[in-house]
């Protein structure tokens, strides 16, 4: 059995391959490298109960403190791991600290996509993926205030929420025709941007930011039409990039995520991937993901520490996600690219409804808008892969799960 696992990372998947490996019953020692200052937390309550102050930074974690104080723990946080040297198995630290592993988990995550035009630098203009960015952002957020979010994604769009109910005013721009573009049908787009709307949030859609302006401070965002907006504080949600540099660097598959297999292990046997770093082969959808979700964090954690225990235990489930905007909780299940066929089931004035897709008369994925009876059901429905009576989908008096033809 291997005596030392480092892990490279310390966020939601690296928090959980060491809880899974104590679960386990691995008996030797685990090292969790980090670049955050932070224990491994939970990054989904940042865009809105940790945003709007209603949870304190100790409720993120993944585990608390005590957790850690362990001597088969060592967290060695706020330090940057430069490269992996595989020949040496060791890591390389930023201040010339050498880690030595038997076995790695790199748990890298991803960072927020930039975007490319002038002014993003003006203080006041923040993107948001950690609990420093977070704190930044809510040091600003008083009532009253301009607040321009920049991307109309589950991010800015929980920001809005927030921030509305929080007395800002508040526009987003989004360079796509309608809200959530990449992920959800124009049903569901046009739902949430009229709730959005209702709520007092004003929508710029189809435009693209030419530059942020301000002297020191951010005082406008200009577009592409050449419209200042004025903002006090300007928030950046235009996606996530997976970091995948430590990997390439050490010459490991690397394709749009870390190339790993259905065990989580990359192109060395010795050396793991977890999290939003990855790109794994599916079944379900029989091609290569890489996701950005708890789910697929927790669930790649758990698979990584199993097998580093000598299990032989494969990853292979239906993905999942959830944003909650005001009192609405999005669950949504699978993935709905590549749909040919809708089904709405509900009644979208009710605010209780469902978005079911299908492809070739089976269920590929679902959105749940407080449903969550529809989304436990459709998660089944999904991986069972049987084809689908359209009319009992529809059908609110027949439960989802018997809606096999
Ligand atoms: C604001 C926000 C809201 C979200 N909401 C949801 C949601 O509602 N539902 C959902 O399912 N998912 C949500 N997500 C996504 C979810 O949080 C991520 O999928 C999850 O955190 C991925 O876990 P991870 O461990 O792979 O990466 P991360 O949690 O990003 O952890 C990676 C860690 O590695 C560190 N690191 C990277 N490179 C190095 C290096 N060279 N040296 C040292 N350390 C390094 C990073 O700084 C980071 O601390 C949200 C994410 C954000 C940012």
């Amino acid at each position: 059995m291997t005596n030392r696992v480092v892990i490279a990372g310390a966020g939601h998947a690296a928090g959980q391959v060491v809880a899974s490996l104590r679960q386990y019953e691995y008996d030797g020692q685990i090292v969790l490298v980090g670049d955050e200052p932070y224990l491994p937390y939970q990054r989904p309550p940042l865009s809105k109960k940790y945003l709007s102050g209603e949870l304190l930074a100790e409720r993120l974690y993944v585990k608390p403190e005590s957790f850690y104080d362990d001597p088969a723990i060592t967290l060695q946080l706020d330090s940057r791991i430069d490269a992996i040297d595989r020949d040496a198995k060791c890591l390389k630290l930023e201040h010339g600290d050498v880690v030595d592993y038997d076995k790695l988990v790199i748990a890298t995550g991803s960072r927020a996509r930039r975007l490319p035009v002038e002014g993003t630098d003006l203080k006041g203009v923040h993107y948001l993926r950690s609990i420093a960015d977070v704190d930044g952002i809510r040091d600003n957020m008083d009532a009253g205030k301009k607040i321009v979010i920049i991307g109309a994604g589950y991010i800015g769009l929980e920001v809005a929420a927030v921030a509305q109910l929080a007395g800002l005013h508040v526009t987003v721009i989004e360079m796509a025709d309608r809200v959530m573009s990449r992920v959800v049908s124009p049903e569901i787009s046009d739902f949430y941007q009229i709730e959005h709307t209702n709520q007092g949030v004003r929508f710029r859609l189809s435009t693209r930011i030419s530059s942020l302006k301000g002297k020191k401070r951010v005082k406008c965002v200009i577009t592409s039409e050449e419209e200042e907006i004025p903002a006090d504080l300007v928030v950046i949600g235009v996606g996530i990039l997976p970091n995948t540099e430590l990997a390439s660097g050490a010459d490991l598959d690397v394709d749009n995520g870390i190339v790993v297999d259905d065990h989580c292990r990359t192109s060395d046997p010795d050396i793991f991937a977890v999290g939003d770093c990855t790109s794994h082969p599916n079944a379900i959808y029989n091609r290569r993901l890489r996701l950005e979700s708890v789910h697929n964090a927790v669930e790649q954690a758990k698979t990584a520490a199993a097998n580093l225990c000598g299990q032989d235990t494969t990853y292979n489930q239906v993905p999942w996600f959830w944003s909650d905007q005001y009192d609405l909780k999005l669950q949504i299940a699978g993935l709905s690219e590549g749909y040919d066929d809708v089904v709405i089931r509900g009644n979208p004035a009710e605010r209780s409804f469902s978005c079911l897709y299908l492809r070739e008369r089976r269920l590929i994925a679902a959105d749940a808008i407080n449903a969550p009876r529809d989304f436990v059901q459709s998660k089944k429905l999904i991986a069972d892969r049987v084809e689908i009576s359209k009319e009992k989908l529809a059908d609110t008096a027949t439960p989802l799960k018997d809606a096999a033809d």
